[in-house]
């Protein structure tokens, strides 16, 4: 059973520090280095509870600094290195599964303790090696690291910790048998982290069936969006969307965007279309090679390309704080990748727009959105576009209102990137 959480407490409490939390000199200095100032709140709670050895449920999002939350007791507690795995982090794509890689290789930079990645699309011989060597620290995604423990024995008796990342996203992906196979071959004696953004019964089953008495922390980032981020909505005729992203974006000189389009070959055609008219763009989506992805993220992530096109691929957990600007060219059919998508921008503290524009067919899909965001959008027009038909469904052409001018540059926007020229209907 679940105990009660803890975050009501918390929320009272002063603000707590990296020292208050129980780390120890090492990776206090390995923080300081990497510029980090204070906890999370989920930092906060949860680092004390699993240095505490308690198996633990975050129900949280990524961009709220769970991997640290989860990385950072786990390699105090590790010590000095053994050839053998102690701590099993599943990640859910090969996306986060290099992301968490990447945090780990930047905690343990004056560390001896050794950790390795295994996930699919990518040759398997190199990660077999890495694993015959033994490290201390392994992250996988569940495919590849089963397709390997079928290959080769995996010692797996010295595990100590295992974390289930985005365990609402292993489900949502079909990943559960393949998880259930790997539990069972797990040593029980272990400590067992699972982070979830949502709390579907199938994940409730895993905290009852795979762990034993977990605290629950909750960090209330699950139906909000961040405060920076402002909201746009234009609704459009769906063979209308492709140019209005365009004008949207001659507005805009966005610097670092992510488009989402709901189908891969969407995504193509969209890519190809801001190509044409000379937007430097990448594509992403999973129907290119690994080194593809990875080469594009990469140039993305260098400024290279200050646009990419995605499927939800890449909506959860990529870290890559300067970006300005999503613009979903299509409503999410699934509503919390709403929240996933638009979590892209803004992080730590930054601003950002989440734009989203929707076709009468895609109504239904954002009344769920609206329905868990627990609000209703404001819908705007974009002065000038050429609409076929009134964008917001007004009966008679007289009816419609003048857009005003666009608010480029202008208003009460902050920081660097501005808002698309447009109005709000209220
Ligand atoms: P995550 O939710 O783990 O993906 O983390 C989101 C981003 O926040 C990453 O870029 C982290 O490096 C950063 N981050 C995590 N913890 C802190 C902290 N305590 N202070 C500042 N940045 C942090």
């Amino acid at each position: 059973m679940t105990k009660p959480s803890q975050a009501d407490e918390a929320l009272d409490a002063p603000p707590e520090t990296f020292e208050d939390l129980g780390l120890g000199r090492g990776l206090l200095r390995t923080i300081q280095g990497l510029g980090w100032k204070q906890p999370t709140p989920i930092q906060t709670q949860a680092i004390p509870l699993i240095l505490g050895g308690h198996d633990l449920i975050g129900v949280a999002q990524t961009g709220t600094g769970k991997t640290g939350a989860f990385l950072l007791p786990i390699i105090e507690q590790l010590g000095e290195p053994i050839p053998h795995i102690r701590a099993l982090v599943l990640e859910p794509t090969r996306e986060l599964a290099l992301q968490v890689d990447k945090a780990l290789g930047e905690m343990l930079a004056d560390s001896p303790l050794t950790h390795a990645i295994v996930y699919g699309g990518a040759p398997i011989g190199p990660q077999r090696l890495a694993l015959k060597h033994g490290v201390d620290l392994l992250v996988a995604t569940p495919g590849r690291l089963l397709d390997l423990m079928g290959q080769m024995m995996i010692y797996w008796r010295d595990l100590r910790f295992l974390v289930l990342d985005e365990a609402d996203r292993m489900l949502d992906m079909g990943f559960m048998p393949d998880i259930e196979r790997i539990l069972r071959r797990l040593p029980m004696a272990r400590q067992t982290l699972l982070f979830t953004a949502t709390m579907p019964p199938e994940i409730a089953r895993i905290g009852r069936d795979h762990m034993l008495e977990p605290e629950e922390v909750t960090i209330g980032f699950n139906r909000s969006i961040a405060e920076g981020i402002t909201e746009w909505l234009y609704p459009v005729r769906a063979d209308q969307k492709t140019a209005l992203l365009l004008a949207l974006l001659d507005e805009l000189h966005i610097e670092s965007g992510i488009i989402f389009c709901a189908m891969k070959t969407g995504a193509d055609r969209v890519g190809e279309a801001l190509r044409k008219r000379g937007h430097t763009v990448g594509i992403l989506h999973s129907d290119r090679s690994q080194e593809e992805r990875e080469r594009t993220l990469q140039r993305f992530r260098d400024g290279e390309i200050p646009l990419l096109v995605a499927t939800d691929v890449a909506s959860r957990g990529l870290d890559i704080t300067s970006i300005t600007h999503i613009i979903n060219h299509d409503v999410p059919r699934a509503p919390d990748d709403y929240i996933h998508r638009a979590g892209r921008t803004a992080r730590a503290d930054a601003k950002g727009d989440a734009i989203t524009l929707v076709s009468p067919e895609e109504e239904r899909s954002l009344a769920a959105v609206e329905r868990l965001l627990e609000r209703r959008f404001e819908r705007s027009v974009l002065a000038d576009f050429p609409y076929r038909g009134d964008p917001l469904g007004r009966p008679s052409r007289g009816a419609a209102r003048k857009p005003p001018p666009s608010r480029r540059g202008g208003g009460k926007r902050r920081g660097r990137h501005h808002g698309p020229g447009h109005t709000r209907n209220r």
